[in-house]
């Protein structure tokens, strides 16, 4: 399932950054991002718990990861 108030956008080049799917998942309190073997997983299931912390930005080079808040218009995060 879908997250309804949030979307999480991982830039396609950074989406297969096997460190940077590992910055992430340790990065998320709430375990939105997953390191796999072929990069970032976005967690769909977890996306409405995001707390809008930012640490997913701060874990990220500029222009990797946005986060949409869906509820306010498609309003984002981002660096
Ligand atoms: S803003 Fe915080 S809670 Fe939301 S995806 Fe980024 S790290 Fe996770």
């Amino acid at each position: 399932m879908d997250g309804v108030f949030i979307r999480v956008e991982v830039a396609g080049s950074a989406r297969s950054d096997a460190e940077l799917a590992r910055r992430l998942e340790e990065a998320c309190p709430v375990d939105i991002f997953a390191a796999t073997a072929g990069g970032v997983r976005i967690v769909d299931e977890n996306l409405d718990e995001c707390v809008l912390c930012e640490l997913c930005l701060d874990a990220a080079p500029p222009g990797a990861v946005r986060v949409v808040k869906l509820y306010d218009g498609g309003a984002a995060l981002e660096r």
